[in-house]
C-alpha cells in the first residue's frame, strides 16, 4: 500500500485554508516529501505525521513556490537531533537552487557536514524498496529538469492454499520457495511447479504524482492504468491562454489526461485562489467522474487491486502521529537555532 499525504495544494501563494506545495508519500517504512514550499513545517505538525524518518525529499522543480520551505525545515531538523541525512533529489536547476538555500541556512562549505546530499535525478529508476520501485519521468514545465514521480509495487502472484493443501505441500521452506518462483520436491518425490498452487498475476497499486506541469501529451505513457494520479489544475477553460502562458494546465486537460491514460482515481493539486474549488472540481468531473480536489491534509491510500480510499492525516489508523515512537519528543541538539 502507499499513502499519499496533501500537506500544501496552493498554486503560487498560500491562502487561508491551502499552504504552499508539499506532499508526503509513505511507503512500508521509508517516507518520500515530495516539494516543500513554505510553511511545510507547520503543514507536517498539524498532519500530525511527525518529522522522524523524513529523509528523502523529491523535487519536482525548483520554482520558489516548491522550494521555499526547505530552508526551514532543514534548520529544523539540523539543530535537532532528528537529522542524520537528508537526501534531496531533483533536476540541475533546482538543486542549484537548494544549494545556495542550504548556505544560507548552514554556511558555504558546510552542507556535506550538515548531512545534507544533494542529488541529480535522471528519468527512470530513483529507488527500490522491499517489493516496489520509485521511479522518475520527464515533465514540461518552464525549462528543464522538472520531473514526476511514480511508485510501484512489484506484479505478484496470490498463493493458493487451497490447492497447496490438496498437493499435500506442507506449510513451511516449501511454500516459501513456490512463491519465490522456484520448483520444490516433496518427501513422496512429486515435484511441484510454482504454476500449480499460485493464481493469476496481480498488478501491484501504482501511484503517480506530477507537479507544476504545462502539457499532458508526454505523460500519457508514465501514468498509463495509475490507481491514483495527483496532478495540477491550476487554471480552469475560461483561462486557457493564460495557463499556456504561464506553463501550466487546466483542470479539464488533467481530467482528460486521466481518462485517456486509463488512471481510476485523479486527485487535483496546485489550486489557484482565483477560482472556487467547487468551479475545478465541476470542470474536471465533466470528463472525468472520478475526481476530486485534494484539500490540505487529505490522505489517500492505495491498495493493490482496491479503489482509492480517501480520508484525513489526522484520522490515520495508529492515532495521528502514527507510532507512539514518532510522537516521542524530539530532543533539542544545541540551545538554540540561530
Ligand atoms: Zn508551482
Ligand atoms: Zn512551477
Amino acid at each position: 500500500m502507499f499513502e499519499l499525504v496533501f500537506l500544501g495544494t496552493s498554486a503560487s501563494a498560500p491562502s487561508v485554508h491551502r499552504g504552499l506545495s508539499a506532499a508526503l508519500v509513505i511507503a512500508q517504512e521509508h517516507r518520500f516529501l515530495i516539494d516543500c514550499g513554505e510553511g511545510t513545517q507547520r503543514q507536517i505538525l498539524r498532519s500530525g505525521l511527525g518529522f522522524r524518518r523524513l529523509d528523502k525529499i523529491l523535487l519536482t522543480h525548483g520554482h520558489l513556490d516548491h522550494i521555499l520551505g526547505l530552508g526551514g525545515l532543514a534548520s529544523t531538523l539540523g539543530h535537532w537531533e532528528a537529522l542524520e541525512a537528508l537526501n534531496i533529489y531533483g533536476g540541475a536547476s533546482a538543486l542549484a537552487r537548494v544549494h545556495r538555500l542550504m548556505e544560507v541556512v548552514f554556511g558555504s562549505g558546510n552542507i556535506p557536514q550538515a548531512g545534507i546530499s544533494l542529488n541529480p535525478i535522471e528519468v527512470g529508476a530513483l529507488f527500490e524498496g522491499k517489493g516496489f520501485t520509485l521511479s522518475a519521468f520527464s515533465v514540461p514545465h518552464r525549462g528543464a529538469g522538472c520531473f514526476g514521480f511514480t511508485f510501484e509495487e512489484e506484479t505478484r502472484s496470490p498463493f493458493d492454499n487451497a490447492k497447496a493443501e490438496a498437493l499435500g505441500i506442507p506449510a513451511g521452506p516449501e511454500r516459501r520457495e513456490l512463491v519465490a518462483g522456484r520448483p520444490v520436491t516433496l518427501s513422496n518425490g512429486r515435484t511441484v511447479q510454482p504454476d500449480e498452487v499460485l493464481g493469476e498475476p496481480q498488478k501491484g497499486a501504482k501511484l503517480c504524482f506530477v507537479g507544476d506541469v504545462s502539457r499532458t501529451g508526454p505523460l500519457h505513457k508514465a501514468v498509463a492504468g495509475a490507481d491514483l494520479l495527483a496532478i495540477e489544475a491550476t487554471y480552469l477553460e475560461t483561462d486557457r491562454d493564460m495557463a499556456k502562458s504561464h506553463g501550466h494546465i487546466t483542470a479539464r486537460a488533467a481530467a482528460r489526461l486521466a481518462q485517456k491514460a486509463g488512471v481510476k482515481q485523479l486527485a487535483l493539486h496546485h489550486i489557484s485562489r482565483r477560482y472556487h474549488p467547487q468551479a475545478v472540481l465541476a470542470e474536471a468531473q465533466s470528463v472525468f467522474p472520478a475526481t476530486v480536489v485534494a484539500g490540505d491534509l487529505d490522505l489517500f491510500q492505495v491498495r493493490r487491486g482496491k479503489p482509492v480510499e480517501k480520508t484525513n492525516a489526522t484520522q490515520r489508523r495508529g492515532g495521528a502521529g502514527g507510532s507512539r515512537w514518532e510522537r516521542r519528543p524530539m530532543q533539542r541538539k544545541d540551545a538554540e537555532a540561530q
